[in-house]
């Protein structure tokens, strides 16, 4: 450090401090960055990287942005995966003695980010902790800093598991124990950067004091570690109280249907696979609500179906009211529109970054709640009633802002203007004398006017001179030697001040000073008793949060025309006339074939799948698990009538364009998917796996088919949908009884093949992908040496099998001639054909990539 100012020296103990971050050095009206921190933050904002003088032998490398602007530069860095250390200049310059005293007021980081701009409005921005305890138990707490949440469970030792756990929170960031954190750092796929950070837990007197003895007591070894190394990140980090954060919610895992990372994508829950769109995806189809509370927590919702029947019928009630009553659910959509998001309003009170502006959302929303809850309570749903019995409507909170602050305050809080008339005399004093003095000076220009006989003498104001009177320059012979003080001359005029003007000013700028001074304490205080009682705002909160939750779903259910589905804790899934509700939204105009499901325990549990390419089967397959979770989260289904058992945890293998991640081949990623599958499965789980075996040479993938198809089918027993190419495998129907055949119907006329998107009984008799190829314009020549290379194939295959079993050979044909049995509810072939024909033919064309 030797040879540097002292100002860079001050900055290098500062950065000592913040070495992980780049630290914003306040400089007067800039937010200056040296050394290596300039050179990287040039590159990565696309600043100009310049150079100081700083007692060294060579310049300092040096980049900066203006203080107004900073919010800008921190968001595009916090979004990029860094951290943002700001210094601020905590004394006044001018009272300094040598340097300025200067200290990191904050560290913003991609977890803990507050700015409005920086976050979504409809997700939350979660920090997740990790810590474990022992070698069995390991602690998980999540929070979201800018509405206050905070989830926390314990989870037996076992890293897949934990991984689970962390992706559905999708967090920013996550901070804890090293040894976890290196775990994570070698063994999680995350889809989207993620920034780890290892951290001692906090003291636990200050834990105490942020949450309360009674609470912490509650808590297993391993929640209490987590919540602890949450806590002390966040206090390190924001430098603050955290008086949002003050409620503990602890769950256990298995209070929720378990969804692997690969599963929530496959099945598009919240953003497609192919843009990580959100349009596409369940939430798109099922988000009617209208507040950003509602919108986050239906989201929470969707990531964590349940597993408890009266909880999940307690949902269909209040949905099941709505639906039904069109009336009560227009007015609630329509008093909802006019709620903010209370949630991160709370969170900026808590946080001291609330405005004027923030009071008067915050005032406008409590005053929308009264006749919300009164259409809650009488919208003929218990579940609703209870939810709104005895809600505090916090109305004196409203009532309170709406005497401290005015209709329309300004954005800033220290520059007055914000707090309304007849609320502190003595600022109505001041503001009357700052009235007065403003009348005052109206009037001595005038008479300044009479006196010099100057028609175009006139009072100015300007920062640096304050009040003067402006002459021009052709009128300067008029003035009167004497009480007239020069101060500045322009072009063609000259400003002068007398005594009685500076008189004045004192008064005026004193008046105004003290008025910016108390209108700032008044606010203050108004937001420091409003901190008080943030966890009835947050309780008001979370109501509506639900109830808009309520609306959306069961919106899009009568809007969608979906029923409510019988949840059972039997075996048994049936669902009648089912549809993807997705892919029936996405395609308007278009109609949507509806296929059946059953899968019971006494019958058949597992469907083989064969069909062509394009023929609707993987739409199937998701249709039913879609079906199965939107039932469990209590949401109507897209079917004319489903019984749904309680499902433990969906599994699904599905080839899409996650193929390649991690740089694993295709075959890989599936064999792990399947892998875990096998070790996790039980018998209330639901299993899809499309287009099993492919990635490899045939006769392997085939094998390695059968083999776990009989795994699924003799260990597991739990409902599967397979997909195959390979219709070869088709002969297991006969020697695996919970196992059925099904094929997609399809039309063969002449040379054409005609899609009828029914799931029939029975297996394909061919893939048709040459035909696919045809139809994508492959050259006549290409096509033709296909079909004979095919037939060659085939006949080998048949050879082959003919050799290796001496079970009963495949049946190749599409079963008309079967009779249907009750697992599939086929329709009347000539019926379906004449239905479906002329729309699937359009869809066969309009398919991108065919
Ligand atoms: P496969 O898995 O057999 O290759 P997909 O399930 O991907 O076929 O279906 C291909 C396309 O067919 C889908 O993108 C969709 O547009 C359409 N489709 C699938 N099922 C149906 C259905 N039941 N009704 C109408 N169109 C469907």
């Amino acid at each position: 450090m030797a040879g540097y100012t002292p100002m860079i020296q001050q900055y290098l103990a500062i950065k000592e401090q913040a070495k992980d971050a780049f630290l914003f050095f306040r400089l007067g009206d800039f937010y200056e960055m040296f050394f290596d921190d300039a050179i990287h933050a040039s590159r990565e904002l696309e600043i100009t990287l310049t150079g100081r003088e700083g007692g060294g032998t060579e310049k300092i490398p040096m980049c900066g942005v203006p203080y107004h602007s900073a919010e800008n530069y921190i968001a595009r860095l916090v979004e990029k995966g860094y951290k943002v250390a700001v210094c601020e200049q905590v004394e006044d310059p001018s009272a300094a003695k040598g340097v300025v005293r200067r200290e990191i007021v904050r560290v913003i980081t991609p977890g803990t980010v507050m700015e409005t701009k920086s976050l979504s409005d409809k997700s939350n921005n979660f920090i997740v902790s990790v810590g474990s305890v022992s070698a069995s138990a390991m602690g998980l707490a999540a929070c979201d800093l800018s509405t206050g949440e905070l989830y926390v469970t314990s989870l037996v030792y076992n890293l897949d598991t934990l991984i689970d756990e962390i992706n559905v929170y999708q967090p920013a960031e996550i901070v804890g124990d090293e040894a976890l954190l290196t775990q994570l750092r070698e063994n999680a796929v995350w889809n989207r950067p993620v920034l780890l950070t290892a951290r001692e837990p906090m003291a636990e007197d200050k834990l105490i004091e942020q949450f309360d003895r009674s609470q912490l007591e509650g808590l297993n070894d391993a929640r209490y570690r987590a919540v602890s190394l949450l806590t002390g990140y966040l206090e390190e980090t924001q430098k603050r109280s955290l008086g949002h954060v003050r409620t503990i919610r602890t769950y256990e895992p298995n209070q929720y249907m378990i969804l692997d990372h690969y599963t929530r994508r496959n099945l598009e829950l919240t953003e497609t696979v192919r843009d990580r769109s959100k349009k596409g995806s369940l939430l798109w189809l099922l988000d009617r609500t209208q507040t950003s509370m509602g919108a986050r927590l239906l989201r929470r919702w969707i990531d964590k179906p349940l597993l408890n029947r009266s909880k999940i019928e307690e949902r269909y009630e209040a949905v099941d009211a709505l639906y039904r009553n069109l009336i009560a659910r227009d007015d609630i959509r329509s008093e909802m529109n006019h709620i903010y998001d209370l949630e991160r309003l709370v969170g900026r009170v808590a946080f001291g970054s609330a405005n004027g502006r923030d009071m008067n959302a915050l005032r406008s929303s409590i005053r929308r709640t009264p006749q919300l809850v009164e259409l809650a309570r009488n919208a003929g749903s218990e579940r609703l009633r209870l939810l709104v019995d005895g809600l505090d409507d916090c109305t004196d909170l409203a009532e309170m802002i709406e005497t401290v602050i005015v209709d329309e305050p300004p954005v800033s809080i220290r520059e007055g203007g914000l707090i309304r008339a007849g609320y502190d005399d003595y600022l109505d004093q001041l503001r009357e004398a700052s009235t007065n003095g403003k009348k005052w000076l109206a009037e001595l220009e005038r008479q300044e006017r009479e006196a010099t006989g100057i028609k175009t003498i006139k009072i100015g104001f300007n920062k640096v001179f304050g009040y003067f009177l402006e002459v021009s320059k052709g009128s300067l012979a008029l003035l009167p030697e004497g009480r007239y003080e020069r101060k500045q001359t322009l072009a063609n005029a000259e400003r002068f001040v007398t005594p009685e003007l500076k008189e004045k000013e004192r008064l005026i700028l004193e008046a105004e000073d003290k008025m910016v001074d108390l209108e700032y304490a008044r606010f203050i205080e108004l937001r420091d008793h409003l901190a008080l009682q943030l966890h009835r705002l947050q309780r008001l909160a979370e109501v509506v949060a639900e109830l808009d939750v309520y609306q959306s779903l069961a919106t899009v259910s009568a809007e969608r025309r979906f029923t409510r589905p019988t949840i059972t804790d039997q075996f048994n899934l049936v669902i009648e006339e089912g549809r993807h509700p997705v892919v029936e939204a996405m395609m308007e105009g278009i109609p949507f074939i509806s296929n059946s499901t059953a899968l019971r325990h006494d019958e058949q549990s597992m469907l083989l799948i064969t069909g062509p390419n394009m023929a609707g089967k993987s739409t199937y397959m998701r249709q039913v698990a879609l079906i199965c979770i939107m039932a469990q989260i209590g949401c109507f289904v897209p079917a004319k009538a489903a019984e749904i058992p309680l499902i433990d945890r969906i599994f699904t293998r599905i080839g899409a364009a996650d193929d390649l991640i991690g740089g694993q081949s295709t075959f890989m990623v599936e064999m792990k998917d399947i892998q875990l599958m096998t070790e996790k499965a039980t018998e209330n789980s639901l299993v899809i796996i499309d287009e099993l075996g492919r990635g490899t040479s045939t006769s392997e993938g085939m094998s390695i088919a059968q083999a776990v198809i009989e795994f699924v089918h003799h260990h597991i027993g739990c409902k599967a949908l397979v997909s195959t190419h390979f219709h070869e495998l088709s002969h297991l129907e006969a020697t695996l009884p919970k196992l059925a055949n099904a094929c997609m119907a399809v039309q063969e006329s002449g040379d054409h093949v005609t899609f009828l998107r029914k799931l029939i009984p029975g297996a394909a008799s061919t893939s048709y992908g040459i035909y696919c190829a045809r139809l994508a314009g492959l050259p006549d020549s290409i096509i033709d040496r296909a079909y004979v290379l095919l037939e060659h194939l085939e006949a080998d295959a048949e050879n082959l099998l003919q050799v290796s079993s001496d079970k009963k050979q495949p049946v190749y044909k599409v079963a008309e001639a079967q009779t249907v049995p009750s697992y599939i509810t086929a329709p009347e072939p000539e019926l379906a054909i004449k239905e479906t024909a002329a729309a699937v033919q359009l869809s066969i064309f309009d398919e991108p990539g065919v």
